[in-house]
């Protein structure tokens, strides 16, 4: 079915100060068309720092953009001294949170029981969880991208309400095409993400299945966008150092 509304989502990482965040979100805005926005939806994950004005810019011009972290504890609150809870992302209005990326597991040793641990703290909190996955360049290199990433997706989602599952992201992220500039073909892109889907409603139900919105992520620019969003399984992109250029970023969201 082609009823899932495309999500593209634009990873800050650690870059802009909060005005320069504001300058970018202004930029964005105004160079993407009524269409798009109709069409799909158009996500930015600035810093923490940033958020607070983040949110001024969007309300204050009543922009069609969706808001969220790059990460959340697994904690609601307490002695976690330097963490940002859930509750606190929401009173922001963040609507989504992204979990488990890929620079958070290898930089912060973050694994499968932490990130599923997260996941349901972003849904205690009413947050949606843009829950990444993704193979290494070895994993991928013995053919075993597919069994690698099933079993990320059962281990965060696992204990999840069907609901639940039926609301969260997943971003496939291959680790060996982030920030590289090496593209994952339409077709490898594909392989992973209609294996998820598979396994989705395999678990879930074909209910849960198919409303599932999948992304691609990994060197996505405005030239990839549209080989990319055409594949069956893939609903949306996740995108790192493209999403710091409005015209690029809008180039990407403009995919169709
Ligand atoms: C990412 O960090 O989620 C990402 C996909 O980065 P890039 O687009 O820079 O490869």
């Amino acid at each position: 079915t082609e009823t899932r509304r495309p999500i593209i989502a634009g990873n800050w990482k650690m870059n802009l100060n909060h005005l320069e965040a504001i300058l970018l979100v202004q930029k964005l805005a105004a160079s993407l068309p009524e269409r798009t926005l109709a069409e799909v939806e158009v996500v930015v994950l600035p810093p923490f720092t940033a958020l607070r004005s983040v949110q001024t810019a969007i309300d204050g011009d009543k922009l069609q953009l969706g808001y969220g972290a790059q990460d959340v504890s697994a904690h609601a609150s307490g002695a976690y001294t330097g963490e940002i809870s859930g509750g606190m992302l929401a009173k922001l209005g963040c609507t989504y949170v992204v979990i488990g990326h890929s620079e958070r597991r290898q930089y912060h040793n973050e694994d499968d029981a932490l990130v599923n641990a997260k996941i349901k703290a972003a849904f205690a909190a009413e947050l949606t969880p843009i829950f990444c996955v993704g193979e290494g360049l070895e994993i991928r290199e013995a053919g075993n991208q597919v069994s690698h990433v099933l079993a990320q997706v059962d281990a965060g989602l696992d204990g999840l309400k069907a609901e639940q599952v039926k609301q969260t992201v997943i971003a496939y992220e291959p680790v060996w095409a982030i920030g590289t500039g090496k593209t994952a073909t339409p077709e490898d892109a594909q392989e992973v993400c209609g294996a998820i889907r598979a396994r989705l409603t395999e678990r879930h139900g074909a209910e849960v299945g198919e409303a599932v919105r999948i992304q691609y992520g990994g060197s996505v620019k405005a030239s990839n966008a549209a080989a990319i969003m055409a594949q069956p399984d893939v609903d949306g992109a996740l995108v790192g150092g493209a999403s710091l250029d409005a015209d690029e970023f809008a180039g990407i969201c403009r995919f169709s």
